[in-house]
């Protein structure tokens, strides 16, 4: 099996990077692409990783912004030590903390103490809502992290800080510059209608974007077959990934992805000519 969106604790996901390779192999996929919010690290920690039965592919999943919505790029084969991406990656990081500070000031007004040292002890390099939201069901706040979203984190919630992400042009340039492939992640988690989705892909390929996530988990199928179709008339290739986080999420587990449609498999994202590494025989078996 493959799959090619997944989170580690560098990130917003709970598994070190090293755990979640040891789930990959006991799940029996053959190729993984770790694609953490705005930071590379797993992929630096694990530079020498090595296993006949796991290939791991580089990658990242990048916040931005496109008509004032946030847009999550996810760059895949990337060169882990290019400059420009780096640097994009050191500043999008930069901007999460002066956010999750911004929120440790609203809570600390509202009598919510604490956060600031929970952040501190965590592995992660990119500090997110998810992180937050932890922290609230942990101190007693909020009986779940779904909860702590819809109370305070999420749109409407009672504490709101907005990041300055870079533009959606901007993240498929410096994933092409580091000898990437872009894929526009999850689109109907934007709760964008048909004809915006469709300007949002015609954008996307204009901007140097490949790919777009066609399968993923809890995507029901019809929407699966309308998305495939959107992705193919726009010109783009068809991603798959779990979108992975955490074992105690198992609809979203790695590599539950349905199979791609009909009529999209021939455009799967591992035939597109710049996808540079070989594929398992199996490898694109999906779960059942
Ligand atoms: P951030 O990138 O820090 O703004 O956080 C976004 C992340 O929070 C997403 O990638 C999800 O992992 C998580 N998230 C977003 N909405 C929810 C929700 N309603 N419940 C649980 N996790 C969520
Ligand atoms: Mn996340
Ligand atoms: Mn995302
Ligand atoms: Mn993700």
């Amino acid at each position: 099996m493959i799959d090619l969106h997944s989170h580690t604790w560098l990130s917003d996901g709970d598994l070190a990077p090293e755990a979640l390779c040891a789930r990959a192999l006991a799940l029996g996929i053959r190729q993984l692409a770790i694609t953490d919010h705005d930071t590379i690290g797993a992929h630096h920690q694990l530079k020498y990783f090595s296993n006949i039965n796991l290939q791991l592919i580089t990658g990242v999943e990048i916040s931005t912004n496109w008509d004032g919505r946030e847009v999550h790029v996810v760059g895949l084969l990337l060169d882990i030590d290019n400059t420009g991406l780096k640097t994009l990656l050191r500043h999008q990081q930069c901007l999460r903390k002066i956010r999750a500070e911004n929120i440790a000031d609203q809570m600390q007004r509202a009598g919510i103490n604490g956060l600031h040292d929970y952040l501190e002890q965590l592995p992660c390099e990119s500090v997110g809502r998810s992180h937050i939201a932890s922290f609230l069901v942990d101190a007693g706040y909020v009986g779940s992290k779904q909860l702590a979203f819809s109370k305070y984190l999420g749109k409407g919630g009672k504490f709101q800080a907005t990041i300055p992400w870079c533009d959606l042009q901007h993240a498929t340039s410096i994933v092409r510059q580091a000898g990437g492939l872009s894929v526009l992640a999850h689109p109907d988690r934007y709760d964008f209608n048909r004809a915006k989705l469709k300007r949002l892909m015609a954008i996307f390929a204009e901007a140097g974007g490949d790919a777009v996530e066609v399968s993923y988990s809890n995507l029901h199928p019809e929407k699966m077959s309308a998305l495939a179709q959107q992705t193919l008339q726009a010109g783009l290739w068809a991603s798959v990934g779990s979108d992975f986080h955490t074992p105690s999420n198992s609809w979203m587990d790695l590599g539950r992805i349905r199979q791609l449609p009909a009529g999209c498999a021939e455009r799967a994202i591992w035939y597109h000519p710049r996808w540079n590494i070989a594929l398992p025989a199996n490898a694109a078996a999906v779960y059942k």
